[in-house]
């Protein structure tokens, strides 16, 4: 994998541009759409729930590890001292299999309905829940399906989108694409938690406002290049031991909320 193919991966669109006034919006109750400020105040549970279409399916292992114990251990590493027991799936047999879409490609109205077809909570109460689609098919934008973007998290929103073409073209190894999925699901959990500073506050500066709800820090998860195919991020994480895709810095803002 080159560095200009990994440069033009684009991890996320935060789709800030179409937050409030975008039509589609009014399927969104307004729950939904400030996920992040009724998230801290009274969250006991956390629920990742997941949805993949037959084609695109979620790596599970890579090299005898459980792959989505990534997105588990670093999520609850976030959480640590904050009592919100978190549920991950991570067999396919805990993920609903949506079989063969009709579309090819996804508007972001396509994805907010499968994604509310799939939410099970009000996220009002105690018990959230976060929705992750895999599809087997790109993120139209500006009307064209836009092969760079590896994943989504709509903003202000629980919705969590992983486009699975781009996974496969983002590195060589099943190894490698594995962890780019996995630290891609991490990075937009990230996004949909409040980091950086897009519902948690930053009590550091480590906000890299050019890029959006971005890290300064390029070891971390939410530096707006990693998560997304960055081999130099993952490389060190492929000869096996812990895997820690925060910096101190975003676990620190978590920790202060
Ligand atoms: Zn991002
Ligand atoms: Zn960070």
């Amino acid at each position: 994998m080159t560095s200009s193919r990994i440069r033009y991966i684009a991890i996320c669109s935060l789709l800030v541009l179409c937050s409030q006034s975008c039509k589609d919006n009014e399927e969104l109750t307004p729950t939904e759409l400030t996920f992040v400020q009724n998230f801290y105040p009274n969250a006991t549970d956390l629920e990742i729930i997941v949805a993949y279409e037959t084609g695109a399916e979620p790596y599970i292992s890579y090299t005898g590890t459980s792959a989505w114990e990534v997105a588990e251990d670093n999520i609850n590493e976030l959480f640590e001292g904050r009592n919100i027991a978190l549920t991950i799936p991570k067999e396919l047999a805990q993920m609903t299999n949506l079989g063969r879409l009709e579309q090819n490609n996804y508007t972001r109205e396509n994805i907010i309905d499968y994604s509310i077809e799939l939410q099970k909570y009000s996220n009002k109460d105690g018990q959230k829940g976060i929705t992750l689609l895999f599809l087997d098919g790109y993120y139209i934008k500006d009307g064209q399906a836009n092969k760079n973007i590896l994943g989504l998290n709509i903003n202000n929103t629980s919705i969590l989108v992983i486009f699975k073409p781009v996974v496969e073209s983002a590195a060589n190894s099943e190894a490698e694409k594995a962890l780019v999925e996995q630290s891609t699901i991490v990075h937009e959990i990230g996004h949909a938690i409040g980091l950086v500073n897009n519902g948690v506050e930053a009590t550091s500066a480590h906000h890299d406002e050019a890029n959006g709800a971005h890290c300064t820090n390029t070891k971390c998860v939410m530096y707006w290049e990693n998560g997304s195919g960055n081999a130099q991020f993952i490389a060190p994480f492929l000869t096996g031991g812990k895997i820690s895709l925060f910096g101190d810095a975003c676990i620190t803002d978590v920790k202060s909320k």
